[in-house]
């Protein structure tokens, strides 16, 4: 694929030969800037090195930065080190890496005033397009403003070369998109959340795409590792021509932020994105199964017994869950924590009244197992066990992950039907 994305002028190959292309781009387009390559140690083993060396031959000047340490995190640390290391004049910055290096670069790219180009080393996120930066502040992730990539080259010789994790990360990542597409559809019917049929046609494209690629894609064959990375960054254009992340994020990554919240307040080591969102999928798809299994006098006894909860029991609900975060918890539900009986009412006649437009959204969804036999055949994790998740915490994301955002998703609707948010 080499193509330019008509609405955001990004310039996206995936090629056998991408660092060529790379060179003959910056070429075209940056002659005579100063080149910074930011890369990890794996990283710049993969690619940064060859990146590096013919960027160099090709004339420009460089800087070469590989970050080192334990754990690399889009944090305080590793952005003040590419500040340090590169220029304080322009400068194109290369991203050499997967999902955290470039978020390390995106940002300080943004935050100088500089462009930047995604050269993604795994397929494991469909973060490279995107105009926003998860970063870690004050052992908090937060969500940032920044600047899409100019250009992404991926090479497809190393990302088929990639962590077998990683790309099974990448295709949990894409599975995801089964629940966030439908709780998009649920958010827009039920509750006048913003929709775009064009881009909702868009990422479904990719993730069908990705779907009917599952064993080209595990046996790393070069169609299906193509097939992969143009789904992710599919996804990632998705995102960025709606303006905001509902295309592609939905309950299952709320769960997934939950897991990650707690596992950086006990300090532990931080999960692969798409893994989690590829275990959080398969729980959130036995929501959808739950409420298609429901008959029209069920639903309704459901509704007529349904009350809405107390919003002082809410706030003490998050209060406890989320320690410190709980402020800017309560703000972000404002809109749910505020709601009026009148307005719970309505909603619940609205979910009776829509129930017929409801169901073929429920269907969209695969059953559990479905999603549980694809992680499988990629070798990925496939349950929260094998993520190293106990019970508890498992619980914990499906009762309260509904609270990090302001979205209607099954969750909102399993809340307002009475139906319990976990499995047992
Ligand atoms: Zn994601």
């Amino acid at each position: 694929m080499n193509q330019i994305d008509p609405a955001r002028g990004i310039h996206v190959a995936i090629s056998a030969n991408a660092v060529d292309e790379l060179v003959a781009y910056c070429r075209e387009h940056y002659d005579g800037t100063l080149v910074t390559i930011v890369s990890d140690t794996n990283t710049y083993a993969a690619l940064g090195r060859r990146v590096h060396d013919a960027i160099s031959r090709a004339g420009f000047e460089t800087i070469n930065l590989v970050l080192t340490g334990e754990e690399i995190t889009a944090g305080a640390e590793y952005i003040l080190r590419v500040l340090l290391g590169s220029s304080t004049g322009d400068q194109l910055f290369l991203a050499v890496g997967s999902g955290t290096v470039t978020d390390i670069t995106r940002y300080t790219a943004f935050r100088t005033r500089n462009p930047y180009i995604a050269v993604p080393t795994a397929p494991s996120v469909d973060g490279f397009i995107s105009v926003s930066a998860p970063l870690i502040v004050g052992g908090m992730k937060e969500t940032f403003p920044t600047s899409a990539p100019v250009a992404v080259f991926a090479d497809l010789p190393t990302l088929a070369a990639a962590p077998q994790t990683m790309i099974a990360a990448g295709v949990g990542d894409i599975l995801g998109k089964f629940t966030s597409l439908a709780d998009w559809n649920l958010s827009h019917l039920l509750h006048d959340e913003p929709y775009s049929a064009a881009v909702e046609a868009r990422v479904r494209r990719a993730l069908d795409a990705c779907v009917a690629a599952i064993d080209a894609i595990a046996a790393r064959g070069e169609d299906g590792i193509r097939a992969l990375m143009h789904s992710l960054l599919e996804s990632g254009i998705g995102m960025l021509e709606f303006g905001d992340s509902r295309p592609a994020s939905g309950a299952e990554h709320h769960c997934s932020h939950y897991w990650e919240m707690k596992l950086l307040r006990e300090h532990k080591p931080a999960l692969l994105h798409g893994a989690k969102v590829g275990v959080a999928t398969a729980l959130i798809a036995q929501r959808y199964a739950r409420l298609r299994a429901l008959t029209r006098d069920e639903l309704i006894d459901l509704l007529e017994a349904s009350e809405l909860e107390p919003r002082d029991q809410q706030i003490a609900e998050i209060e406890r869950v989320y320690g410190t975060a709980a402020e800017d918890i309560q703000r972000i539900q404002t809109p749910y924590l505020d709601m009026t009986p009148l307005e719970y009412m309505a909603l619940k006649q609205r979910i009776l009244d829509q129930w017929t437009q409801v169901q073929p959204i429920l269907e969209t969804v695969p059953p559990p197992e479905t999603i549980v036999d694809m992680l499988n055949r990629l070798g990925g994790a496939s349950s929260a066990e094998a993520l190293g998740l106990d019970d508890e915490t498992v619980v914990e994301a499906q009762r309260y992950g509904h609270y990090l955002r302001d979205r209607f998703t099954v969750m909102k609707l399993t809340k307002a039907i009475g139906l319990p948010l976990t499995s047992d």
